[in-house]
């Protein structure tokens, strides 16, 4: 049953009154606010000059030259083809750099669109996916700060992701997908796609080559951090770990070819079998340029908290705050009711436009009136993703 949920409240008293249960962690709000009208304020700032040179600092924070858009990107609030454009003019390097880790956000789209739940497991070498435990050591001070900024503020910058991703299994030998399982939860920007391909290609699955974590990057990208640290004279990753490497696995064909790259994009038209009454809303595509959303602005819209999902995942209140905060600041635009449920019931149930999701759940949904494309920033091909440059040349 699909209960409506009043969202006219402060997000936190929100979260404590219907999702209790439903999330993990001590309640709390990420520094980084939901909502298409932070997203265009965001955007409007955006200034990459020096980006490439500082995309992977950590400490001071002052000196990040991160642009923190992933949560408005993996959200389609901003879509990536918009902020491709929106750095038109900036210097050259800079320019080109932010342009290809775009592109890596479109890759793990398109691999998660095209091999669905298979990214859950090793892609192309074998990386351990069977040793239970925590992977994160909290009394060295470079795990620790990052782990609290993860578990307060629910974002991370690439290179501490890939601290923590490697420290979990290349260093301490505990399965990535628990790992991954474990920052999902956390991570306000948090993608199937996105985070499972960060986990593959660090612990080396994707490459076969694992990313080393050591106290030479701690130094380099967080200098002071040492310092303070408790285990500073005796720290337990002053030397690389050991170089190792990783049995191949047999080659997939699926990721050297897709048979079907016209279902693996979703419909390239609107798909139209009867008259909506509803606009649905997903996770995968909140903002004001959803397709379907812009097609109807007459029609109220929906969006349906998936309790069964909830309650398996336990998501951070970081992220459920952050969807809230997406919400409230729709219904400032639009007729928007929220119910804590079934999305696919709600579906089912009614007469719904909807924009095509590339992940595995979207298939879940039966009956809609109306399928609307989703907003790629390239068409999957039926070439290779087998790599990030396979994929780049493929056609
Ligand atoms: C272990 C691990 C887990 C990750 N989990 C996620 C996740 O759940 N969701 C997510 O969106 N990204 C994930 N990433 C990718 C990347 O770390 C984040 O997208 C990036 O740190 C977001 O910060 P930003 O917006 O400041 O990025 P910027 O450096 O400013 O880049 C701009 C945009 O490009 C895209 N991007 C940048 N780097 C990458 C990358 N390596 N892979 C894919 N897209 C990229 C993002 O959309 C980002 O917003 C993960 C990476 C690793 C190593």
């Amino acid at each position: 049953m699909n209960r409506p949920m009043p969202i006219d409240l402060p997000v936190l008293e929100i979260i404590e009154k219907n999702f209790g249960g439903l999330y993990s962690g001590e309640l709390g709000l990420s520094s980084i606010k939901g909502g298409q009208t932070a997203a265009d304020q965001t955007l409007a700032q955006l200034d990459i000059t020096g980006y490439a040179a500082l995309r992977s600092e950590v400490l001071p924070k002052a000196k990040r030259g991160a642009t923190v858009l992933s949560p408005y990107i993996r959200h389609n609030l901003l879509t990536l083809d918009q902020v491709y454009k929106a750095v038109k003019s900036a210097p050259y390097k800079d320019r080109e750099k932010f342009r290809d880790e775009l592109y890596w956000q479109e890759y793990a789209r398109h691999l998660y669109a095209r091999i669905g739940t298979r990214l859950f497991e090793n892609l192309r070498f074998e990386a351990n996916t069977n040793v239970q435990g925590d992977g994160w050591n909290r009394e060295m001070s470079c795990v620790d700060e990052v782990v609290s900024e993860l578990e307060t503020d629910g974002w991370l910058v690439n290179q501490t992701r890939m601290w923590l991703a490697s420290h979990w299994t290349v260093r301490n030998d505990f399965s990535w997908q628990l790992g991954q399982e474990r920052m999902y939860r956390e991570l306000i920007d948090g993608s199937r796609a996105a985070n499972l391909l960060g986990w593959q290609w660090t612990v080396g699955a994707g490459t076969g080559k694992p990313y080393g974590f050591a106290r030479w990057q701690v130094e380099k990208r967080a200098p002071g951090l040492c310092k303070q640290c408790p285990l500073s004279n005796a720290c337990p990753i002053q030397e690389f770990p050991e170089e190792v490497s990783l049995n191949r696995l047999e080659v997939d064909l699926l990721l050297e070819r897709d048979p079907d790259p016209e279902n693996t994009s979703g419909p390239k038209t609107v798909i139209k079998v009867d008259s909506p009454k509803y606009v649905l809303l997903t996770i995968d595509s909140m903002g004001d340029d959803d397709p379907a959303l812009k097609a109807h602005p007459e029609l109220p819209v929906v969006f349906v908290f998936n309790e069964e999902a909830l309650r398996k995942l336990q998501l951070s209140s970081r992220r459920i705050g952050f969807y809230l905060e997406t919400l409230q600041d729709l219904a400032q635009r639009r007729n928007l009711q929220v119910y804590l449920g079934d999305p696919y019931q709600f579906a089912r149930d009614n007469s719904v436009a909807v924009t095509f999701a590339p992940v595995p759940s979207f298939k879940k949904f039966q009956n809609l009136a109306e399928i609307y494309p989703f907003l790629w920033l390239q068409q999957p091909k039926s070439g290779s993703v087998k790599s990030f440059s396979a994929w780049r040349k493929s056609k």
